[in-house]
């Protein structure tokens, strides 16, 4: 997979993608991502890529052409034409099942905003889609383009050990992660639950299929309304309910 982000902040976003298991994958070529700034696409003299908006607003825009060039430049130097996301609060928001489709492209090119946002043609003519990571404002799109980037990267094969790794997490099969636990066995007086002692592999994925439905049930019920659940799983929640356990 290729990424490339059109950004006003390049080292920032840099800086995040060079670290830790997004870095190593990144160094190990099993995708390639490259940050651009936008204002190397302007024509100003003062480098400059906003302007007030028409509006009446308070607040600078990001002006449409300096965008649509840094797009330009660096698709066709790709020869490709990527899948174009803008980052946006008014975006669509982000899931685990569109992050998991998102892995699948081979060309995606990040927009992130700044100030009071962007001049909604340029938006109009390059992005397929607008993605929020929330229902909140945040100053600038590079954080929303790393939370993006990160959990679509770490779905391509070989960045994590295993798929299991991401396939057992919260959100991937629609129900929250159990509990974890690591050494030491006791800790504060607490004690590792028995079953993950037994080495009963069959009862160790009971034990973390009931600890998931009761996670999500506690914590999102609006999930489980959602999720695939068998005869045994609404059994088991029939039975925590009537037990007080939820
Ligand atoms: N005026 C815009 C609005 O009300 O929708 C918000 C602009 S925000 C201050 C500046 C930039 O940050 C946006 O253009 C976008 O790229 C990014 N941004 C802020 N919050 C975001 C979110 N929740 N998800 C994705 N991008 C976001």
């Amino acid at each position: 997979m290729i990424i490339d982000v059109a950004t006003l902040f390049p080292e920032m976003c840099e800086s995040y993608l060079s670290e830790s298991v997004i870095g190593r994958a990144r160094s190990k070529g099993i995708f390639e991502v490259k940050c651009h700034q936008i204002r190397e696409y302007t024509a100003d003299k003062h480098r400059r890529v906003d302007d007030t908006p028409y509006s009446e607003r308070q607040g600078m825009l990001m002006q449409a052409e300096p965008i649509y060039q840094c797009y330009k430049a660096v698709t066709s130097g790709r020869g490709a034409k990527p899948w174009t996301i803008y980052m946006s609060p008014r975006g669509r928001r982000l899931t685990q099942d569109r992050c998991r489709e998102l892995s699948e492209l081979p060309y995606m090119f990040v927009l992130c905003g700044h100030y009071e946002g962007v001049d909604q043609r340029v938006i109009d003519e390059i992005a397929d889609e607008e993605i929020s990571i929330g229902d909140y404002v945040l100053t600038g799109g590079e954080l929303p383009a790393l939370v993006l980037i990160d959990s679509v990267v770490r779905m391509l094969d070989g960045v994590l050990a295993r798929s299991d790794c991401y396939e057992d997490e919260s959100h991937f099969n629609g129900l929250l992660e159990y509990p974890q636990y690591t050494r030491p066995e006791e800790w504060h007086g607490v004690k590792v639950p028995e079953v993950l002692l037994s080495g009963h592999h069959a009862n160790i994925q009971k034990w973390r299929r009931e600890q998931s439905l009761l996670a999500t049930a506690r914590q999102r019920p609006d999930l489980l309304a959602e999720a695939k659940l068998s005869e045994q799983d609404l059994e088991f929640l029939r039975i925590a309910k009537q037990s007080g356990e939820l």
